[in-house]
């Protein structure tokens, strides 16, 4: 039920559940086929296991830098980053918010690589009216307890090239034939390729299928604190004290999160304890993965990444769960007016 709900809603022609967002991503670069001596170009302001799927296979994760508006991979960056050892392309659709779809598409076809979306953020986000997920040639959702709808741990590959669609069964059917077994089409099931253990259970299906039937009403509630904020930051970022989120006129999100990006001049950390003191707790997000110890071991930066590199030291995210409410809303925003004329 949660995998017919999945194609669904995006349109894709396959839908597997999985067990976390990482399986799925690990599920997606099986099935890319990449090895190693092959590159994958991706951002380095993303989640850690978008590069250590790829590393897992051997593969070198090479890092482009984000447009600085959306915090979504460069077009131009990615293209520049792509050598004769390109195989693929992750796409992160940072905050919920789509990353350039369009141009990843056309880099992929004059390239004649993979197009993979890390979709972990962004379920029920959609770009030029279209579902995101269903854009890629593969796709990852993330169903973290930390995530919009969640299961505890979950995720979902979402396949949308049909030429993929029988190896990803197999995949999932930990490298066997057993689906065409349970179709009657053969007598036995037997190896045929590589696969893993990457499906969820029925308990955690269960369990999630109770947040599907919510969905559109998690997605309301959300974009509702989502605006709240915005509207209430909006002097805010006019006077100069911060930039908030932007969300391109051809997409729509699914306020998966909150983010304030602080000038240059005002430190971080001083801010996020000025949000302690006022009983809000704030966070930040990515170590940018080019720096990250195993990032260097593993992948490569492509150029500076000027962007991720000062986006990542500036950036605070506010609390935004399904459940909050205005008294909630208004405390942090109370707190984030007292947090930027406090320094
Ligand atoms: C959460 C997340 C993942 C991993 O998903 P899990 O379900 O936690 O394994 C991957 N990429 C991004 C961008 C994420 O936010």
């Amino acid at each position: 039920m949660c995998e017919r709900w999945l194609e669904d809603r995006v349109g894709c022609d396959r839908a597997h559940l999985a067990k976390s967002g990482t399986s799925a991503l690990e599920a997606a670069a099986l099935l890319a086929g990449v090895g190693p001596g092959d590159e994958v170009v991706m951002p380095s302001f993303t989640y850690v296991t978008t590069a250590t799927a790829f590393a897992l296979r051997g593969a070198t994760p090479v890092f482009a830098d984000i447009e600085p508006r959306t915090l979504t991979m460069d077009p131009e960056c990615a293209a520049a980053a792509i050598t004769p050892a390109t195989k693929a392309i992750v796409a992160v659709h940072y905050a919920g918010v789509g990353c350039d779809m369009q141009a990843m598409r056309a880099l992929a076809d004059d390239h004649d690589l993979v197009l993979i979306e890390d979709a972990a953020l962004a379920l029920l986000s959609t770009y030029r009216d279209q579902p995101i997920g269903g854009l890629g040639d593969l796709a990852a959702v993330s169903f973290h307890e930390t995530k919009n709808l969640t299961s505890g741990e979950g995720g979902a590959l979402l396949v949308n090239d049909r030429r993929l669609r029988d190896r990803a069964e197999i995949v999932w059917e930990k490298g066997t034939d057993r689906i065409d077994f349970d179709r009657g089409a053969v007598d036995r099931y037997r190896w045929v390729g590589l696969g893993s253990g990457f499906g969820a259970n029925e308990i955690t299906a269960a369990f999630l299928w109770g947040q599907l039937e919510c969905a559109d009403e998690i997605t309301e509630r959300r974009r509702l604190i989502w605006d709240t904020y915005h509207e209430a930051f909006e002097d805010l970022e006019v006077e100069g004290l911060l930039r908030r989120p932007v969300v391109p006129a051809d997409r729509t999100h699914n306020a998966h999160l909150y983010y304030l990006l602080l000038p240059e001049a005002h430190p971080r950390a001083s801010f996020i304890d000025a949000l302690g003191a006022r009983g809000v707790h704030a966070v930040f997000h990515y170590v940018p993965l080019h720096s990250a110890p195993a990032g260097l071991r593993y992948g490569r930066a492509h150029g500076e990444l000027g962007h991720t590199d000062r986006i990542s030291a500036r950036l605070v995210r506010l609390p935004l769960w399904t459940g909050m409410g205005t008294g909630e809303t208004d405390r942090v925003i109370e707190a984030v007016r007292g947090a930027v004329s406090s320094r």
